[in-house]
Protein backbone atom coordinates (compact mmCIF):
# COMPACT_ATOMS: atom_id res chain seq x y z
CA UNK A 1 0.00 0.00 0.00
CA UNK A 2 1.66 3.38 -1.20
CA UNK A 3 -0.56 5.01 1.95
CA UNK A 4 -4.06 6.62 2.99
CA UNK A 5 -5.71 8.98 1.59
CA UNK A 6 -8.61 11.63 2.69
CA UNK A 7 -11.27 13.56 -0.09
CA UNK A 8 -12.83 16.59 1.77
CA UNK A 9 -15.39 17.78 -0.72
CA UNK A 10 -17.76 20.78 -0.72
CA UNK A 11 -20.46 21.53 -4.02
CA UNK A 12 -23.01 20.14 -5.84
CA UNK A 13 -23.75 16.59 -6.92
CA UNK A 14 -21.18 16.50 -10.18
CA UNK A 15 -18.29 17.39 -7.18
CA UNK A 16 -19.37 14.58 -5.06
CA UNK A 17 -18.99 12.05 -8.25
CA UNK A 18 -15.84 13.86 -9.15
CA UNK A 19 -14.76 12.68 -5.63
CA UNK A 20 -15.62 9.34 -5.76
CA UNK A 21 -13.78 8.74 -9.26
CA UNK A 22 -10.42 10.56 -7.17
CA UNK A 23 -11.00 7.82 -4.74
CA UNK A 24 -11.21 5.44 -7.46
CA UNK A 25 -8.62 6.53 -9.36
CA UNK A 26 -6.29 6.48 -5.69
CA UNK A 27 -6.95 3.19 -5.42
CA UNK A 28 -5.67 1.83 -8.23
CA UNK A 29 -2.47 3.90 -7.96
CA UNK A 30 -2.32 2.02 -4.34
CA UNK A 31 -3.50 4.15 -1.67
CA UNK A 32 -6.74 3.20 0.88
CA UNK A 33 -9.15 5.77 2.18
CA UNK A 34 -8.85 7.12 5.54
CA UNK A 35 -11.33 8.31 7.82
CA UNK A 36 -10.32 11.82 8.72
CA UNK A 37 -7.82 14.26 7.39
CA UNK A 38 -5.79 13.52 11.00
CA UNK A 39 -4.94 9.98 9.42
CA UNK A 40 -4.77 10.54 5.93
CA UNK A 41 -1.00 10.69 4.15
CA UNK A 42 -2.78 12.62 1.13
CA UNK A 43 -5.43 15.06 1.71
CA UNK A 44 -7.42 16.47 -1.03
CA UNK A 45 -9.68 19.61 -0.82
CA UNK A 46 -11.86 19.34 -3.64
CA UNK A 47 -13.48 22.77 -4.16
CA UNK A 48 -16.83 24.52 -5.12
CA UNK A 49 -16.97 28.29 -6.36
CA UNK A 50 -20.45 28.50 -6.79
CA UNK A 51 -20.87 30.94 -3.55
CA UNK A 52 -18.27 32.89 -2.37
CA UNK A 53 -19.23 30.94 1.40
CA UNK A 54 -17.75 27.84 -0.21
CA UNK A 55 -14.61 29.43 -1.25
CA UNK A 56 -13.88 30.65 2.23
CA UNK A 57 -14.59 27.12 3.52
CA UNK A 58 -11.27 26.11 1.04
CA UNK A 59 -9.06 29.12 2.96
CA UNK A 60 -10.17 27.54 6.46
CA UNK A 61 -9.71 24.27 5.58
CA UNK A 62 -6.48 24.38 4.04
CA UNK A 63 -4.99 26.79 6.67
CA UNK A 64 -5.48 24.12 9.48
CA UNK A 65 -4.33 21.38 6.94
CA UNK A 66 -0.95 23.46 5.73
CA UNK A 67 0.05 24.10 9.74
CA UNK A 68 -0.10 20.25 10.22
CA UNK A 69 2.22 19.97 7.38
CA UNK A 70 4.87 22.00 8.94
CA UNK A 71 4.84 18.92 11.99
CA UNK A 72 4.74 16.36 9.38
CA UNK A 73 6.63 17.52 6.29
CA UNK A 74 5.65 14.00 4.14
CA UNK A 75 1.76 14.83 4.01
CA UNK A 76 0.71 16.14 0.99
CA UNK A 77 -2.09 18.34 0.26
CA UNK A 78 -3.41 19.39 -2.83
CA UNK A 79 -6.48 21.33 -3.91
CA UNK A 80 -9.09 19.95 -6.58
CA UNK A 81 -12.19 21.40 -7.95
CA UNK A 82 -13.62 24.66 -9.34
CA UNK A 83 -11.63 27.20 -6.92
CA UNK A 84 -8.46 25.39 -8.18
CA UNK A 85 -9.18 26.12 -11.78
CA UNK A 86 -10.41 29.22 -10.70
CA UNK A 87 -7.30 30.44 -9.05
CA UNK A 88 -4.19 28.01 -10.23
CA UNK A 89 -0.94 29.06 -9.86
CA UNK A 90 -2.12 32.04 -7.74
CA UNK A 91 -3.33 29.31 -5.22
CA UNK A 92 0.76 28.14 -4.91
CA UNK A 93 2.00 31.41 -4.65
CA UNK A 94 -0.55 31.89 -1.91
CA UNK A 95 -0.13 28.65 0.21
CA UNK A 96 3.94 27.95 -0.06
CA UNK A 97 3.56 24.17 1.31
CA UNK A 98 0.25 23.57 -0.62
CA UNK A 99 1.60 20.50 -3.39
CA UNK A 100 -0.80 21.19 -6.37
CA UNK A 101 -4.08 22.26 -7.52
CA UNK A 102 -5.74 20.62 -10.25
CA UNK A 103 -9.31 21.57 -12.04
CA UNK A 104 -12.07 19.34 -13.33
CA UNK A 105 -10.59 18.58 -16.53
CA UNK A 106 -7.63 17.16 -14.67
CA UNK A 107 -8.75 14.90 -12.52
CA UNK A 108 -7.07 11.82 -14.24
CA UNK A 109 -3.92 13.55 -13.44
CA UNK A 110 -4.38 13.12 -9.71
CA UNK A 111 -1.97 10.16 -9.15
CA UNK A 112 0.89 11.80 -11.64
CA UNK A 113 0.18 14.62 -9.03
CA UNK A 114 0.51 13.08 -5.92
CA UNK A 115 3.52 11.06 -6.84
CA UNK A 116 5.14 14.43 -8.25
CA UNK A 117 4.86 15.48 -4.56
CA UNK A 118 6.36 12.89 -2.80
CA UNK A 119 9.42 14.15 -4.75
CA UNK A 120 8.82 17.47 -3.91
CA UNK A 121 7.24 18.37 -7.22
CA UNK A 122 4.90 21.16 -6.90
CA UNK A 123 2.29 21.60 -9.89
CA UNK A 124 -0.71 23.15 -11.20
CA UNK A 125 -2.77 21.61 -13.89
CA UNK A 126 -5.49 23.69 -15.20
CA UNK A 127 -4.77 23.26 -18.42
CA UNK A 128 -8.23 21.69 -21.23
CA UNK A 129 -7.27 18.32 -22.72
CA UNK A 130 -7.09 18.15 -26.38
CA UNK A 131 -9.35 14.67 -25.94
CA UNK A 132 -12.08 15.98 -24.39
CA UNK A 133 -13.32 12.25 -24.43
CA UNK A 134 -10.21 11.45 -22.12
CA UNK A 135 -11.96 12.52 -19.11
CA UNK A 136 -14.15 10.01 -19.54
CA UNK A 137 -12.08 7.52 -19.65
CA UNK A 138 -11.44 5.90 -15.92
CA UNK A 139 -10.45 2.30 -14.89
CA UNK A 140 -13.15 0.37 -14.07
CA UNK A 141 -15.22 1.03 -10.73
CA UNK A 142 -13.65 -0.79 -7.63
CA UNK A 143 -17.20 -1.76 -5.82
CA UNK A 144 -15.84 0.44 -2.69
CA UNK A 145 -16.55 3.94 -4.99
CA UNK A 146 -18.80 2.70 -6.86
CA UNK A 147 -22.20 4.25 -5.46
CA UNK A 148 -22.80 6.61 -2.53
CA UNK A 149 -25.30 4.22 -1.00
CA UNK A 150 -25.92 1.00 -2.17
CA UNK A 151 -28.36 0.36 -4.94
CA UNK A 152 -27.70 4.03 -6.38
CA UNK A 153 -25.25 5.23 -8.63
CA UNK A 154 -24.44 8.46 -10.58
CA UNK A 155 -23.14 8.08 -13.69
CA UNK A 156 -21.53 11.75 -15.89
CA UNK A 157 -22.87 11.70 -18.97
CA UNK A 158 -22.01 14.86 -20.11
CA UNK A 159 -19.25 18.47 -18.40
CA UNK A 160 -19.13 21.64 -18.50
CA UNK A 161 -21.78 24.44 -20.22
CA UNK A 162 -22.07 26.70 -22.88
CA UNK A 163 -24.99 28.86 -22.08
CA UNK A 164 -23.53 31.48 -19.84
CA UNK A 165 -25.82 32.57 -17.23
CA UNK A 166 -24.68 36.25 -16.08
CA UNK A 167 -24.20 34.89 -12.85
CA UNK A 168 -22.52 31.31 -12.95
CA UNK A 169 -18.36 30.50 -13.16
CA UNK A 170 -19.06 26.80 -14.39
CA UNK A 171 -18.41 27.78 -18.29
CA UNK A 172 -15.34 29.21 -17.12
CA UNK A 173 -14.68 26.28 -14.60
CA UNK A 174 -15.97 23.54 -15.94
CA UNK A 175 -15.45 24.16 -19.47
CA UNK A 176 -17.44 23.89 -22.78
CA UNK A 177 -20.26 21.37 -23.09
CA UNK A 178 -19.14 17.81 -24.03
CA UNK A 179 -21.11 14.75 -24.18
CA UNK A 180 -19.89 11.38 -23.32
CA UNK A 181 -20.38 8.44 -26.15
CA UNK A 182 -23.68 6.39 -24.95
CA UNK A 183 -21.75 3.23 -25.77
CA UNK A 184 -19.52 4.17 -22.57
CA UNK A 185 -22.12 5.28 -20.73
CA UNK A 186 -24.48 2.61 -21.54
CA UNK A 187 -21.25 -0.17 -20.60
CA UNK A 188 -20.63 1.74 -17.44
CA UNK A 189 -24.41 1.05 -16.45
CA UNK A 190 -24.78 -2.57 -16.85
CA UNK A 191 -21.53 -2.91 -15.01
CA UNK A 192 -23.35 -0.92 -11.83
CA UNK A 193 -26.78 -3.11 -12.39
CA UNK A 194 -24.31 -6.27 -12.51
CA UNK A 195 -23.21 -5.69 -9.17
CA UNK A 196 -26.60 -4.84 -7.88
CA UNK A 197 -27.04 -0.90 -8.52
CA UNK A 198 -31.34 -0.08 -9.45
CA UNK A 199 -31.29 3.79 -9.43
CA UNK A 200 -28.87 5.51 -11.65
CA UNK A 201 -28.91 9.80 -11.82
CA UNK A 202 -27.40 10.80 -14.98
CA UNK A 203 -25.23 13.90 -14.66
CA UNK A 204 -23.92 16.57 -16.51
CA UNK A 205 -24.16 20.40 -15.88
CA UNK A 206 -26.93 20.79 -18.28
CA UNK A 207 -27.55 17.10 -18.62
CA UNK A 208 -30.60 17.31 -21.08
CA UNK A 209 -28.48 18.87 -23.71
CA UNK A 210 -26.32 15.37 -23.91
CA UNK A 211 -25.89 14.80 -27.38
CA UNK A 212 -26.54 18.27 -28.83
CA UNK A 213 -23.87 18.49 -32.38
CA UNK A 214 -21.13 21.39 -30.89
CA UNK A 215 -18.66 22.55 -33.40
CA UNK A 216 -15.59 21.39 -33.58
CA UNK A 217 -16.37 18.77 -30.57
CA UNK A 218 -17.49 15.19 -29.97
CA UNK A 219 -20.58 14.51 -28.83
CA UNK A 220 -22.80 12.02 -28.00
CA UNK A 221 -24.95 9.68 -31.04
CA UNK A 222 -27.96 10.58 -29.61
CA UNK A 223 -30.61 13.08 -27.81
CA UNK A 224 -30.90 12.49 -24.20
CA UNK A 225 -34.11 11.24 -24.55
CA UNK A 226 -32.89 8.77 -26.24
CA UNK A 227 -30.20 7.99 -24.14
CA UNK A 228 -33.05 7.44 -21.26
CA UNK A 229 -34.96 5.16 -23.51
CA UNK A 230 -31.71 3.11 -24.20
CA UNK A 231 -30.58 3.09 -19.87
CA UNK A 232 -34.31 1.94 -19.55
CA UNK A 233 -33.61 -1.14 -21.47
CA UNK A 234 -30.21 -2.15 -19.34
CA UNK A 235 -31.56 -5.01 -17.03
CA UNK A 236 -31.78 -4.49 -13.34
CA UNK A 237 -32.35 -0.89 -13.46
CA UNK A 238 -35.55 0.29 -12.14
CA UNK A 239 -34.91 3.55 -11.46
CA UNK A 240 -33.47 6.83 -13.55
CA UNK A 241 -32.92 10.24 -12.63
CA UNK A 242 -30.93 13.19 -14.01
CA UNK A 243 -29.23 16.31 -12.64
CA UNK A 244 -29.60 19.18 -13.28
CA UNK A 245 -31.76 20.10 -16.27
CA UNK A 246 -32.13 23.72 -18.40
CA UNK A 247 -35.44 24.40 -19.26
CA UNK A 248 -34.69 25.15 -22.47
CA UNK A 249 -33.47 21.68 -23.37
CA UNK A 250 -36.67 20.57 -22.36
CA UNK A 251 -37.75 19.23 -25.73
CA UNK A 252 -40.94 17.39 -26.35
CA UNK A 253 -38.92 13.82 -26.79
CA UNK A 254 -38.06 14.39 -22.94
CA UNK A 255 -41.63 15.24 -21.87
CA UNK A 256 -42.96 12.43 -23.68
CA UNK A 257 -40.28 10.42 -21.81
CA UNK A 258 -42.44 10.84 -18.29
CA UNK A 259 -45.34 9.32 -20.00
CA UNK A 260 -43.60 6.12 -21.72
CA UNK A 261 -40.64 5.62 -19.88
CA UNK A 262 -41.58 4.12 -16.72
CA UNK A 263 -38.20 3.67 -14.78
CA UNK A 264 -38.19 7.71 -14.69
CA UNK A 265 -38.65 8.50 -11.53
CA UNK A 266 -41.64 10.92 -11.36
CA UNK A 267 -39.58 13.48 -9.81
CA UNK A 268 -37.63 16.31 -11.70
CA UNK A 269 -35.15 19.25 -10.31
CA UNK A 270 -35.83 21.92 -12.86
CA UNK A 271 -33.70 25.37 -11.67
CA UNK A 272 -36.05 28.82 -12.23
CA UNK A 273 -33.81 31.06 -10.32
CA UNK A 274 -36.38 33.99 -10.52
CA UNK A 275 -40.04 34.20 -11.31
CA UNK A 276 -39.65 37.73 -13.07
CA UNK A 277 -38.97 37.57 -16.98
CA UNK A 278 -36.60 40.75 -16.79
CA UNK A 279 -34.34 39.10 -13.98
CA UNK A 280 -33.98 36.23 -16.02
CA UNK A 281 -33.06 38.45 -18.74
CA UNK A 282 -30.33 39.84 -16.68
CA UNK A 283 -29.47 36.66 -15.85
CA UNK A 284 -28.99 35.44 -19.49
CA UNK A 285 -31.44 32.35 -18.62
CA UNK A 286 -32.86 32.05 -22.13
CA UNK A 287 -36.14 31.87 -21.32
CA UNK A 288 -39.00 33.49 -19.78
CA UNK A 289 -41.40 32.68 -16.69
CA UNK A 290 -43.86 31.87 -19.40
CA UNK A 291 -41.44 29.51 -21.13
CA UNK A 292 -41.21 27.95 -17.80
CA UNK A 293 -45.04 27.68 -16.74
CA UNK A 294 -45.84 25.87 -20.13
CA UNK A 295 -43.00 23.06 -19.41
CA UNK A 296 -44.55 22.18 -16.17
CA UNK A 297 -48.13 22.30 -18.05
CA UNK A 298 -46.84 19.79 -20.10
CA UNK A 299 -45.11 17.67 -17.88
CA UNK A 300 -48.01 17.48 -15.84
CA UNK A 301 -49.91 16.62 -18.96
CA UNK A 302 -47.38 13.91 -19.45
CA UNK A 303 -47.08 12.63 -16.04
CA UNK A 304 -49.68 14.19 -13.69
CA UNK A 305 -47.88 12.77 -10.12
CA UNK A 306 -45.01 14.65 -11.27
CA UNK A 307 -42.66 15.85 -8.09
CA UNK A 308 -40.70 19.54 -9.13
CA UNK A 309 -38.24 21.01 -7.37
CA UNK A 310 -36.26 24.03 -8.13
CA UNK A 311 -33.45 26.60 -7.40
CA UNK A 312 -34.07 30.21 -6.65
CA UNK A 313 -31.42 33.21 -6.23
CA UNK A 314 -32.94 36.05 -4.35
CA UNK A 315 -31.90 39.57 -4.13
CA UNK A 316 -30.15 39.20 -7.72
CA UNK A 317 -28.75 42.75 -8.73
CA UNK A 318 -31.68 44.90 -10.34
CA UNK A 319 -34.60 42.86 -8.67
CA UNK A 320 -37.50 44.91 -7.47
CA UNK A 321 -39.90 44.49 -5.12
CA UNK A 322 -42.22 43.46 -7.90
CA UNK A 323 -39.74 41.05 -9.50
CA UNK A 324 -39.26 39.27 -5.87
CA UNK A 325 -43.48 39.04 -5.79
CA UNK A 326 -43.42 37.43 -9.29
CA UNK A 327 -40.82 34.84 -7.79
CA UNK A 328 -43.32 34.18 -5.07
CA UNK A 329 -46.14 33.67 -6.93
CA UNK A 330 -44.94 31.27 -9.84
CA UNK A 331 -43.75 29.14 -6.95
CA UNK A 332 -47.23 28.91 -5.43
CA UNK A 333 -48.39 28.46 -8.95
CA UNK A 334 -46.00 25.39 -10.01
CA UNK A 335 -46.61 24.04 -6.31
CA UNK A 336 -42.87 23.10 -5.93
CA UNK A 337 -42.20 20.33 -3.39
CA UNK A 338 -38.99 21.88 -2.47
CA UNK A 339 -36.79 24.28 -3.21
CA UNK A 340 -33.17 25.36 -3.17
CA UNK A 341 -32.89 29.18 -2.68
CA UNK A 342 -30.07 31.31 -1.76
CA UNK A 343 -28.83 34.92 -1.78
CA UNK A 344 -27.51 36.19 -4.71
CA UNK A 345 -23.22 35.63 -4.33
CA UNK A 346 -21.28 37.48 -6.63
CA UNK A 347 -18.98 35.54 -8.08
CA UNK A 348 -15.15 36.45 -9.89
CA UNK A 349 -15.25 37.22 -13.67
CA UNK A 350 -18.81 36.14 -13.85
CA UNK A 351 -20.76 38.35 -16.85
CA UNK A 352 -22.65 40.08 -13.58
CA UNK A 353 -19.44 40.75 -11.94
CA UNK A 354 -17.38 42.32 -14.87
CA UNK A 355 -21.18 44.49 -15.81
CA UNK A 356 -20.89 46.43 -12.29
CA UNK A 357 -24.58 45.34 -11.66
CA UNK A 358 -25.61 46.23 -7.98
CA UNK A 359 -27.52 43.97 -6.03
CA UNK A 360 -30.31 45.13 -3.35
CA UNK A 361 -28.63 45.28 -0.01
CA UNK A 362 -28.34 42.39 1.71
CA UNK A 363 -30.68 42.95 4.97
CA UNK A 364 -33.44 43.13 2.13
CA UNK A 365 -32.24 40.16 0.48
CA UNK A 366 -32.10 38.17 3.47
CA UNK A 367 -35.36 39.10 4.64
CA UNK A 368 -36.86 38.23 1.17
CA UNK A 369 -35.00 34.54 1.08
CA UNK A 370 -37.08 34.39 4.19
CA UNK A 371 -40.58 34.87 3.15
CA UNK A 372 -39.50 32.68 0.22
CA UNK A 373 -38.64 29.87 2.22
CA UNK A 374 -41.81 30.54 4.50
CA UNK A 375 -43.91 30.09 1.56
CA UNK A 376 -41.85 26.84 0.71
CA UNK A 377 -42.04 25.15 3.94
CA UNK A 378 -45.57 24.96 3.31
CA UNK A 379 -45.67 23.75 0.02
CA UNK A 380 -43.38 21.12 0.81
CA UNK A 381 -45.19 19.96 4.10
CA UNK A 382 -48.57 20.46 1.95
CA UNK A 383 -47.23 18.26 -0.40
CA UNK A 384 -46.07 15.40 1.85
CA UNK A 385 -49.36 15.55 3.37
CA UNK A 386 -51.03 14.61 0.38
CA UNK A 387 -48.79 11.80 -0.06
CA UNK A 388 -50.50 10.11 3.59
CA UNK A 389 -52.54 7.14 2.71
CA UNK A 390 -49.82 6.22 -0.23
CA UNK A 391 -47.82 2.85 -0.80
CA UNK A 392 -44.54 3.52 -2.32
CA UNK A 393 -41.31 2.17 -3.34
CA UNK A 394 -38.22 3.16 -1.37
CA UNK A 395 -35.10 2.44 -2.20
CA UNK A 396 -33.17 1.52 1.59
CA UNK A 397 -30.82 3.73 2.41
CA UNK A 398 -29.58 2.04 6.00
CA UNK A 399 -30.92 3.36 9.37
CA UNK A 400 -32.84 6.19 9.82
CA UNK A 401 -31.56 9.33 12.38
CA UNK A 402 -35.14 9.55 14.10
CA UNK A 403 -35.75 6.75 16.50
CA UNK A 404 -34.04 3.88 17.01
CA UNK A 405 -34.64 0.87 14.68
CA UNK A 406 -36.16 2.51 12.02
CA UNK A 407 -34.90 2.43 8.56
CA UNK A 408 -34.06 5.77 5.84
CA UNK A 409 -34.58 5.21 2.29
CA UNK A 410 -35.76 7.35 -0.76
CA UNK A 411 -38.79 7.44 -2.62
CA UNK A 412 -39.44 7.71 -6.45
CA UNK A 413 -40.34 11.18 -6.34
CA UNK A 414 -37.02 11.62 -4.05
CA UNK A 415 -38.71 12.42 -0.77
CA UNK A 416 -36.74 10.74 2.56
CA UNK A 417 -38.86 8.29 3.75
CA UNK A 418 -38.28 7.03 7.63
CA UNK A 419 -39.95 4.31 8.37
CA UNK A 420 -40.33 0.73 10.69
CA UNK A 421 -40.34 -3.00 9.63
CA UNK A 422 -40.49 -5.89 11.71
CA UNK A 423 -38.27 -7.36 9.06
CA UNK A 424 -36.05 -4.65 8.19
CA UNK A 425 -34.86 -5.09 4.27
CA UNK A 426 -31.26 -4.60 3.68
CA UNK A 427 -29.86 -1.27 2.36
CA UNK A 428 -29.75 -0.94 -1.61
CA UNK A 429 -33.07 -2.83 -1.69
CA UNK A 430 -36.47 -1.91 -2.56
CA UNK A 431 -39.39 -2.09 -0.31
CA UNK A 432 -43.00 -1.09 -0.02
CA UNK A 433 -43.87 1.18 2.35
CA UNK A 434 -47.24 2.54 3.71
CA UNK A 435 -47.28 6.47 4.80
CA UNK A 436 -48.32 7.73 7.78
CA UNK A 437 -47.49 11.38 8.51
CA UNK A 438 -45.40 14.37 7.14
CA UNK A 439 -42.91 16.13 8.83
CA UNK A 440 -41.24 19.46 6.71
CA UNK A 441 -38.27 17.21 5.86
CA UNK A 442 -39.55 13.55 5.19
CA UNK A 443 -42.08 11.54 5.23
CA UNK A 444 -42.72 8.56 8.06
CA UNK A 445 -44.27 5.13 7.17
CA UNK A 446 -44.18 1.71 7.89
CA UNK A 447 -43.45 -1.38 5.66
CA UNK A 448 -46.09 -2.53 3.97
CA UNK A 449 -45.05 -6.23 5.21
CA UNK A 450 -46.35 -5.45 8.57
CA UNK A 451 -49.36 -4.18 7.28
CA UNK A 452 -52.57 -6.02 7.50
CA UNK A 453 -54.37 -4.81 3.90
CA UNK A 454 -52.85 -4.09 0.98
CA UNK A 455 -52.94 -0.80 -0.97
CA UNK A 456 -52.18 -0.25 -4.46
CA UNK A 457 -48.66 0.99 -5.23
CA UNK A 458 -47.91 4.71 -6.34
S1 LIG B 1 -26.78 26.66 -17.33
FE1 LIG B 1 -26.18 28.60 -16.38
S2 LIG B 1 -26.18 28.11 -14.16
FE2 LIG B 1 -26.12 26.14 -15.23
S3 LIG B 1 -23.94 25.64 -15.40
FE3 LIG B 1 -24.50 26.71 -17.31
S4 LIG B 1 -23.98 28.87 -16.92
FE4 LIG B 1 -24.05 27.84 -14.91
Amino acid sequence: MQGRFHIRTFGCQMNQHDAEKMSNLLHHAGYRPAQAPREADVVVVHTCSIREKAEHKLYSELGGLLERKQQRPDLVVGVGGCVAQQEGERLLRRFPRLDFVFGPQNLTHLPALVDGARQRHRASRTDYDDDPQARFELPERHPEYASPTPGRAFVTVMEGCDLFCSYCVVPRTRGREVSRSSRTILEEIRELAAGGVVEVTLLGQTVNAYGRPRPGRISGEMPFAGLIERVAEVDGIERIRFTSPHPIFMDEALIRAYAEVPQLCPHLHLPIQSGSTRVLRAMNRRHTREDYLQIVARLRQARSELAITTDIIVGFPGETPRDFEQTLSLVREVGFCDSFSFVYSERPETPAQRRGLRAPPRELALERLQRLQEVQRELTLAAGRRRVGERTLVLVEGAGQRRPGQLRGRCPHNRVVNFESLRPPPAGSLCAVDVTAATPHSLLGRSAEDAPAALPLL
